[in-house]
């Protein structure tokens, strides 16, 4: 059976250009990199031009870039430092950002006196800038800190981080975005944009898992979450995982490289997917798109969440009839295998009603072909 993997916004498969890399810095740097001998300064030397790489491709200095174990790690941290170390008194998100973000803001709600605001949403579940201004402009004491996230990975709206950054500036706020379903996948320069602070992810641009990164512009220090050793100036201790950070680097290189062309290929199958899916299921709703009278592309080109017009008592066993035909996708709403919980995001733009169809999101990367897309819309059609 011809698997289709169309749930790239979970995950996305590594390059083998990034394979092959890893398991030469594997085999030949095995070095600790804090180590003062020759295996060491060899180790520090991939990881030093790994910073070096990752921050030219987004426009930052090599001093910004700290690595950490995955994009929840670097939340959790940026999140709690700037409460505990930057005077925040007042951390302003919104109610469909990722839980990496969500469950962090309650542990620090619960744990110090900061005050949480959630910012109003568009019917599409875009970030209603008014609504921001508006919270930002009742001035509380103390420092306020947005974390709004770039791209909303189930339902692929995004923020325009410019007009966000600049806001912050006016009202004196710290802005941090979490960039992980965006960098890599589009051009960020960090020496213009007005944020202070960004997370990724290696697993989201075809890199390896267990890696990531917080960019922390330059007048800004942060403490450590894990006390040890003097690793990453002292801000995060632990070994470096000099093989990861290696294979992030060279993803990250790749995808910019190949960004023009790659986005340029997932958009039209983008188009291509929903066009197919309204000739199938005239009745769709593209959940996250503005609709009037037709809808619009204004979610990430890599991204569609759709509701199909099938009976609710399909819902649950959708993505399992598709994982049997071989087809990886991801559930939109309501129940999925292991989790009885409706969607966070969804439960936020639907109504109770339409939080119990079958809502599905599909996340595309450059290696889908239409024939994939054929051979979902044959399968959802069977299920109809
Ligand atoms: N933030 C967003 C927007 C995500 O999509 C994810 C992963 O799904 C994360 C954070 C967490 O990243 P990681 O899996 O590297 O911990």
């Amino acid at each position: 059976m011809q698997k289709v993997y169309l749930d790239n916004a979970s995950t996305t498969r590594i390059r083998p250009e990034v394979i092959t890399h890893m398991a030469e810095v594997m085999a030949q740097e095995f070095g600790n990199p804090s180590s003062t001998h020759s295996f060491g300064r060899s180790a520090k030397v991939i990881l030093e031009t790994s910073r070096k790489k990752i921050a030219s491709s987004i426009g930052a200095k090599s001093s910004e870039i700290l690595f950490t174990s995955c994009g929840t790690e670097s939340n959790n941290w940026v999140l709690r430092s700037a409460v505990k170390d930057l005077g925040v008194k007042r951390i302003v998100t919104s109610k469909i950002e990722h839980h990496a973000i969500l469950h962090t803001v309650l542990a620090l709600q619960n744990e110090y006196d900061i005050v949480v605001e959630y910012v109003p949403l568009e019917v599409n579940g875009a970030v209603d800038y008014q609504g921001l201004e508006n919270i930002l402009a009742d001035e509380v004491q103390g420092k306020t800190l947005v974390s709004l996230m770039h791209v909303n990975n189930e339902i692929g709206t995004i923020l325009d981080l410019d007009k966000v950054g600049t806001l912050c500036q006016n009202y004196n706020a710290l802005f941090h975005s979490d960039t992980v379903q965006s960098v890599g996948k589009t051009e960020l320069n960090l020496e213009e944009l007005p944020v202070d602070f960004i997370t990724a992810s290696a697993h989201k641009f075809h890199g390896p898992k267990g890696v990531g990164l917080l960019y922390v512009k330059k007048n800004y220090v942060l403490q450590p979450l894990l006390f040890g050793g003097e690793q990453e100036k002292g801000w995060r201790a632990g070994t470096e995982a000099v093989h990861q950070i290696a294979g992030m680097a060279k993803a990250l290189e790749m995808s910019c490289q190949e960004l023009k062309k790659e986005r340029l290929h997932i958009h039209e199958l983008k188009i291509y997917l929903k066009e197919q899916l309204t000739e199938a299921f005239p009745e769709v709703i593209f959940n996250g798109e503005i609709f009037d009278g037709t809808y619009s592309d204004t979610t990430f080109y890599n991204l569609v969440n759709v509701m199909l017009p099938f009976s609710t008592d399909k819902t649950s066993m959708i993505l399992f009839a598709l994982d049997m035909k071989g087809i990886a996708v991801s559930r939109g709403s309501a129940c999925q295998s292991g989790s009885v919980r409706p969607s966070h995001v969804l439960a936020e733009i639907l109504s109770p009603e339409d939080l119990q169809k079958p809502s599905l999101r599909i996340s595309l990367s450059h290696e889908n072909t239409k024939e994939e897309i054929d051979a979902l819309i044959m399968a959802l059609k069977t299920m109809g």
